[in-house]
């Protein structure tokens, strides 16, 4: 497995997740590549998906173009992996298959096991270092450079939205023969110094911690090193100590919570305790074949309404936003309705849909307040679409301008 070397850090933007691109010869692609200048997911979607997404068909506006939804888990799950292991999994498959010469990912910081760094993997059975989930952001698209100096050009990339829809902005001058794109949903990321002062106030032992995840039952799970484990309500989380700017701007405000543009899409989100797949293309139905019999999948479910909990939400981002306390419930309720959350909350993929909502008002509150003249280019059509029913809709200086064409699809194996 071959580390990042030092690359040469970027001057800071406002609005940059270090994704790698400004660290290449090709720096001065940041202007098309980036998810914050001004994105554009129509013609992104047709060139990669061959078409974009379209309203009409069920759950598209939410989740983007996809062929098939899944809920689904490897058996046996993998040891170290944020859920049953299904993207790493998928990483070791190419290699193991020949399909690929080199993933690209993130492994642990041998010194922090919260911090990501950048790898370069050619052997399948390092896949498994990479599993688990991280809390802040590091330049894995550098690595093409490395990649391509060592005559890699069967690649796979597993990565979050904002770095691949850099990547797909890139992908035409790379000259590849193969790129497989493996993305995860993201949300709610933060750097890891700030990750460690979220810990800090979860418990005790924070640096014993390792692992947590916000689960779809509305409660934050916590492992410890010594076995043991604990859940928390959402309701129950020191979410109101944190300080304003503990999210930064870019994860408070980005566009794409399901990884669209990737080939498939590996979450969580949507599958009622299990995983969740987005098959987009026929390169990811492809991916998916690799694991045979080692997944398991169904259709998935849905239940509850979601449109109490957003529009909670979005009061409390408009408060929290306008630098006013967040509404705190009383303490004797909290247990409560943290009880009853996971039973009449929405579930499966009203959950996820309710996730995708809460993430457009709370990218329109805050572009708003922090950089109103970036809404008009940063904020895709779709995303006023979700926050229109919230009574969230564009000013006429807000507006986006109409999408170039979606090109046509550029490769047939997709
Ligand atoms: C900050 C963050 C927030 C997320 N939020 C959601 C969410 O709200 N809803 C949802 O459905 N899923 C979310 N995910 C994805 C989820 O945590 C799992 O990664 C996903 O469900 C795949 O699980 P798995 O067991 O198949 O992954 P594993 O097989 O354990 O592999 C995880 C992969 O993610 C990569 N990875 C880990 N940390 C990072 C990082 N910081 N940046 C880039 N890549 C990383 C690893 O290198 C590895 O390749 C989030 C991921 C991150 C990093
Ligand atoms: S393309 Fe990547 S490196 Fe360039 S500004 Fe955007 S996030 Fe930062
Ligand atoms: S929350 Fe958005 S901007 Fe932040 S790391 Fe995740 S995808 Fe990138």
């Amino acid at each position: 497995m071959m580390h990042a070397p030092d690359f040469v850090a970027p001057a800071p933007r406002t609005l940059c997740t270090d994704c790698g691109v400004s660290r290449m010869a090709i720096a001065r692609s940041c202007g098309t590549a980036c998810q914050f200048i001004k994105p554009d997911y129509p013609a992104m979607e047709g060139q990669v998906h061959g078409r974009a997404r379209d309203p009409a068909r069920a759950d598209e506006l939410h989740f983007g173009p996809y062929r098939r939804m899944l809920r689904a888990r490897l058996t046996p799950p993998r040891a170290g992996a944020q859920w049953t292991g299904i993207a790493t999994r998928l990483g070791e498959r190419l290699l193991e298959t020949g399909a690929v010469d080199a993933v690209l990912t993130m492994a642990p910081d041998p010194e922090d096991r919260w911090k990501p760094v950048p790898v370069l993997v050619t052997q399948a059975a390092d896949m498994a270092h990479c599993r688990g989930m991280r809390m802040g952001y590091a330049p894995v698209l550098a690595l093409l450079e490395t990649a391509a100096a060592a005559g890699h050009r069967r690649l796979a990339v597993i990565g979050i939205p904002c770095q691949v829809y850099a990547l797909r902005r890139i992908e035409a001058q790379l000259g590849l023969e193969r790129l497989y794109v493996i993305g995860t949903p993201c949300s709610d990321n933060t750097t890891t110094e700030r990750f460690h002062q979220f810990l800090a106030l979860l418990d005790e032992a924070p640096d014993s911690i390792t692992y947590l995840e916000f689960r779809a039952d509305f409660r934050v799970e916590l492992r410890f090193a010594d076995g043991r484990h604990r859940l928390i309500p959402f309701l129950q989380l020191p979410i109101s100590q944190l300080p304003s700017d503990f999210f930064p701007l870019t994860c408070r405000t980005c566009v794409d919570y399901t990884n669209v543009l990737a080939d498939i899409t590996v979450g969580y989100m949507g599958g009622e305790g299990e995983q969740w797949l987005l098959v987009r293309n026929a390169q990811g139905e492809a991916l998916l074949a690799l694991l045979g019999e080692e997944v398991t999948t169904a259709a998935p479910g849905s239940a509850g309404k979601r449109a109490g909990p957003v529009k909670g939400f979005l009061a409390n981002t408009e408060r929290a936003a306008g630098g006013l306390p967040l509404r705190r419930m009383p303490d004797w309720l909290r247990p409560i309705v943290g009880w009853l959350m996971p039973r009449i909350g929405p579930k499966g993929l009203e959950f996820a849909r309710a996730r995708v909502e809460m993430k457009a008002v709370e990218s329109i509150v805050h572009l708003r307040r922090e950089q109103p003249r970036k809404l008009r280019n940063m904020l895709p059509a779709h995303v006023w679409a979700l926050a229109a029913p919230y009574g969230l809709t564009p000013r006429p200086e807000e507006a986006p301008p109409a999408s170039a064409a979606p090109p046509s699809p550029r490769s047939s194996h997709r």
